[in-house]
């Protein structure tokens, strides 16, 4: 039966396994001192990459850092590898590079979270196919002790395929749940929590049993129950997670992709994808922790799959009351802005929307050659991925030092004659303090209502924030609605200063 539905070399890996052609060693020449130099060269070019990306002022000598280990690496790869003819690998990076180029010249800012979490997947799916093809063709990837598999290479290729396949699955759902194409609220299956452990028990039996099994008859049942069922977990995992967790799952997955690819280096025995592959899974982890910090949640809450989270707590479109509410026009707002003494301006996912950074920049620099002081509070969690504020920010050259963490200005809100929201919503709902069946409910929040006056920019009071849920905020005394497209309205008042 097997063998009508799966290729012949699905269906018999033996044939494979016997093959003298294809178990000719072909792998990488690893051994070479030169080559591990290499790798290792390129694994400190990496290094100092992330030290560069750790702060926007480094951020472009960091990439750089990043592009030049990455060159060190390909190249040796290409001179010590006879795998493939070079113009076969010409061929598969024109195009790949060509459709990378295509999609990064298209990409609007504002989807890069759902564009990360689409390359994460791809990650995930190659750390399954080399795991495959590993399996289907161990000879040409050296994993051959005597006429079987050794049980650690089985290890390596069952660790990589599991991962691989989680971040695969997760990263899918994951895109779908940030490019809307699937609801962002969180679904709760009953007994999640039995399933899941149900499942990860599974793997890791089956792994086990992989490793000690002999024989390709005997283990291909294995090695396609370990795939079905890692696939299946990862799709598990992220189903759950919503709302304000969705930014602590993009960095997980960034995560496992590392360790997808570090599993893949050591199927192929190359030590410039171990460490590299090291070098993303733990910053990832590490990006996680701090995030899952920033939000006020238990990292081990986050990676089991809403744990906490109850029915109520799924959030989005929730019926709205209709309140009242005070609307300004941009006149209102630059009078007001001129006669203040302090400001703080709350960027967040909507100034993304509207490229507004270049006509808030404007608008700062008017006031405060009029003697305001301006400043920018960024919260861990605007816009749709870490930095996204940042970036933009730094991309209209505001200065780093008027830019500062939630909890370095929290606490300033009380002496700002202004709190000037545009395009955030989430990262300033006080439900995140004040009630218990929020989606966003435990997160940190701005404490904007602590200002004199509120401007609050946003195009219409139907739309919500990404939780989906009201915000006390709009209908505060303070509060002035500004209802507009947020470049629109800046240039507006920025017309209205002049
Ligand atoms: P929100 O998504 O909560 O709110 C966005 C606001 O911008 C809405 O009020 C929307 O209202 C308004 N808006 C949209 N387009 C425009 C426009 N063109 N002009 C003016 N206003 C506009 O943003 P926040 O930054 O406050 O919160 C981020 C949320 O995203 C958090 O819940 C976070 O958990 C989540 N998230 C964050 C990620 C990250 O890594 N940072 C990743 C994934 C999710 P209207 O439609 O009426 O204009």
């Amino acid at each position: 039966m097997l063998t009508k539905i799966l290729p012949a070399s699905l269906a018999s890996p033996a044939a494979l396994w016997a093959s003298p052609a294809l178990a000719a060693s072909d792998s990488a020449s690893t051994t070479s001192p030169w080559v591990a130099l290499a790798y290792l060269v390129a694994g400190v070019f990496f290094i100092l990459a992330l030290r560069g990306l750790s702060s926007p002022a480094t951020s472009r000598t960091g990439n750089r850092f990043g592009m030049a280990g990455m060159l060190i690496a390909i190249v040796t790869t290409l001179v010590t590898h006879s795998v493939a003819s070079l113009a076969e690998i010409g061929i598969a990076i024109a195009i790949g590079g060509l459709i990378g180029f295509l999609i990064a010249r298209r990409i609007a800012m504002t989807a890069m979270p759902e564009l990360v979490a689409a390359f994460h997947s791809l990650v995930g799916l190659a750390a399954v196919l080399v795991g495959w093809a590993a399996y289907l063709n161990p000879g040409a990837f050296g994993l051959l002790e005597g006429d079987a598999i050794g049980a650690v290479s089985k290890v390596e290729m069952g660790l990589g395929i599991a991962i691989g396949a989680i971040t695969f699955s997760g990263s899918v759902i994951a895109f779908a749940k940030l490019s809307g194409r699937m609801s962002g609220a969180p679904i709760l299956l009953p007994a999640r929590h039995v399933i899941n452990l149900g499942t990860l028990a599974a793997i890791i039996g089956l792994t086990a049993m992989f490793a000690m099994t002999t024989g390709p008859e005997e283990t291909l049942p294995l090695i396609v129950g370990l795939t079905v069922l890692a696939f299946a977990i990862g799709f598990l995992l992220i189903i759950p997670i919503g709302g304000a967790d969705m930014p602590v799952v993009v960095s997980m997955l960034n995560s496992y992709s590392g360790w997808a690819a570090a599993a893949m280096g050591f199927t192929l025995g190359n030590t410039a994808m171990i460490i590299t592959g090291a070098l993303v899974g733990s910053s990832g982890a590490i990006l996680s922790y701090i995030m899952c910090r920033a939000m006020n949640r238990s990292f081990l809450s986050v990676i089991a799959g809403g744990f906490g989270a109850d029915d109520s707590a799924a959030g989005g479109g929730e019926a709205r009351e209709q309140r009242p509410y005070k609307q300004g026009s941009a006149d209102d707002a630059a009078f007001m802005l001129e006669q203040a003494e302090k400001v703080i301006v709350i960027p967040g996912y909507g100034m993304a929307v509207a490229q507004a950074q270049h006509a808030l920049r404007e608008m700062t620099d008017i006031l405060e050659e009029k003697g305001v002081e301006v400043k920018f509070a960024i919260h861990p969690v605007a816009g749709r991925m870490p930095g996204h504020m940042n970036v933009l920010l730094a991309e209209a050259n505001v200065p780093y030092d008027k830019v500062f963490e939630l909890e370095d200005i929290n606490s300033e809100f009380s002496q700002a004659d202004v709190a000037f929201i545009i395009g955030a919503n989430d990262v300033v709902n006080p439900a995140a303090k004040t009630d218990k069946s929020s989606p966003i409910y435990g997160m940190p929040v701005f404490d904007v209502g602590a200002a004199k006056q509120v401007f609050f920019i946003k195009r219409s009071m139907g739309g919500v924030g990404y939780a989906g849920v009201d915000n006390d905020v709009f209908y505060m005394d303070q509060t002035m609605m500004l209802l507009s497209d947020a470049k629109k309205m800046v240039e507006e008042i920025v017309k209205a200063l002049d």
